[in-house]
């Protein structure tokens, strides 16, 4: 039963980004089924999902023909691998697919299973694509502060949190920069004053660090996981000038924009940033199968087929034929209902006109999100910006409310987050932003304001 299940997850489960002192004493709750935008626990509470899982369940959880790819492959070819020049046909199509529906200077993939893997990736990429062009010396990577790029070494090191560096030393090859988080850091500056400021940042580092040695800057076109960090207009304009009058390498990690969350297929195409490599993952299969991969550009892939050789790096289920028949099917299901220009034109306009309705809440400072995913910023004094209460405790408080209320949300530092499904109603988003404002209500009363 749930409580035994319960029991057993608390004596024998190590979870990721989970207190492990607290959950073995308390636990949490157990997932075990899901429909359209909604999942259902053990114990019989529905929660509407707010997150789309993590940022990934786009299409929500009853994308049927998903899982009938998936069963279809997994009956035909449950496992080959694409080492020593073997391929398999959704590897090929999925392949062929992604080269259609990103920007035209993408022709070539290389698949992983995860965002992080696929950051790692890139890092080799761009080691040997310097390599193989005779600049050996030019191996660093900046990235910002509070980004999240994933969580082996070499990603949680271009991560800048510094929360991720608790077990392991960053990599000396890596260095950070500002981020462009308005409302926390403008001060006085307008905001298109402060996007070109620390987007100017990058300017600097490159000086301090020496063009011949900085390799590439990695971003995500909206950082997510860091609190939907929006950028102002200014401030990709400047770092692709940066980027491209310095000769260096543009890395967009796309792993939660991608594939319809900023409005646009990808958030490159949202904010016109031409990369020469993209970071994928999460919705690529809609969430039902681990796949990540690398778009690699023909700048990049030009020099690395011209020399030939190995690229030695690949993992036992790069290109997996059942994560690639998942994305396949999504792929097709995006194009076929072209959910991304509808989301666009309908439901996220819907979602981000709600949400800013929450600007006139006492505890709200700020709203602010793109598409379909936006951050509620808590604050004690609008005008000040004062914290409700130190160490990010009233949105754990604020988030714990909304779960226990039946929605899914999360927290980041002073935010709460919000990214629900593309194919969400009006009235289900309508009933998200009614479930937030109670939770809102609730963590003002207990903070007293
Ligand atoms: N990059 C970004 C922007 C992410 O948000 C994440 C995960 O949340 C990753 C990379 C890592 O992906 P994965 O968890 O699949 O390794």
């Amino acid at each position: 039963d749930s409580t035994s299940l319960r029991q057993l997850d608390q004596d024998h489960h190590f979870h990721p980004f989970t207190d492990l002192r607290d959950y073995a004493s308390h636990g949490g709750r157990i997932v075990n089924r899901a429909e359209h935008i909604y999942i259902y626990d053990t114990d019989g509470n529905r929660m509407l999902d707010g997150m789309s899982g993590l940022w990934c369940c786009n299409l929500g959880y009853s994308q049927h023909q998903i899982v009938e790819a998936i069963y279809q492959q997994l009956q035909q070819l449950p496992f080959y691998n694409n080492f020593f020049r073997c391929s398999n046909q959704p590897a090929v199509e999925l392949a062929r697919a992604l080269v259609e529906v990103t920007p035209e200077s993408f022709n070539h993939v290389f698949f992983t299973n995860s965002g992080s893997e696929a950051n790692d990736t890139n890092i080799r990429l761009v080691h040997r694509y310097y390599d193989l062009l005779g600049k050996p010396e030019k191996k660093l990577f900046i990235s910002r502060k509070n980004a999240y790029h994933g969580s082996t070494i070499a990603a949680s090191s271009l991560g800048g949190m510094s929360a991720m560096h608790q077990q392991v030393r960053g990599l000396d090859y890596v260095h950070h920069i500002g981020q462009p988080h308005w409302f926390a850091e403008g001060g006085e500056l307008s905001p298109e004053e402060f996007g070109i400021k620390v987007a100017r940042e990058l300017e600097a580092k490159i000086d301090e660090l020496g063009e011949d040695r900085v390799a590439a800057f990695i971003a995500e076109p909206i950082q997510g996981a860091g609190g939907v960090i929006v950028p102002p207009d200014s401030y990709w304009p400047e770092i692709q000038r940066i980027c491209d009058q310095r000769d260096i390498l543009l890395i967009a990690d796309e792993v939660i924009c991608g594939f319809g969350r900023t409005g646009s297929w990808f958030g490159s195409d949202s904010y016109q940033i031409k990369p020469q490599l993209m970071t994928f993952a999460k919705a690529i299969t809609n969430g039902y199968f681990p796949l990540g991969g690398v778009m690699i550009s023909d700048q990049i892939a030009d020099v690395l087929l011209a020399h030939g050789g190995e690229f030695t790096h690949g993992l036992t289920y790069s290109g997996h034929p059942a994560a690639c028949a998942a994305g396949l099917a999504t792929l097709r299901t995006l194009q076929e209902t072209n959910i991304i220009q509808t989301a666009a034109d309908t439901i996220g306009p819907h979602f981000q006109r709600r949400l800013r309705e929450l600007e006139d809440h006492p505890i709200v400072g700020e709203v602010r999100g793109r598409g379909m995913f936006a951050a509620v910023e808590l604050v004690r004094d609008k005008r000040s910006r004062e914290r409700l209460a130190p160490d990010s405790a009233s949105a754990v408080y604020c988030r714990d409310r909304a779960n226990s209320n039946g929605l899914m949300v999360r927290q980041t530092g002073d935010a709460m987050i919000t990214a629900p499904p593309l194919i969400s109603s009006t009235a289900e988003i309508d009933s998200l932003v009614e479930k937030l404002h109670q939770a809102l209500d609730e963590t003002a009363a207990h903070y007293g304001v």
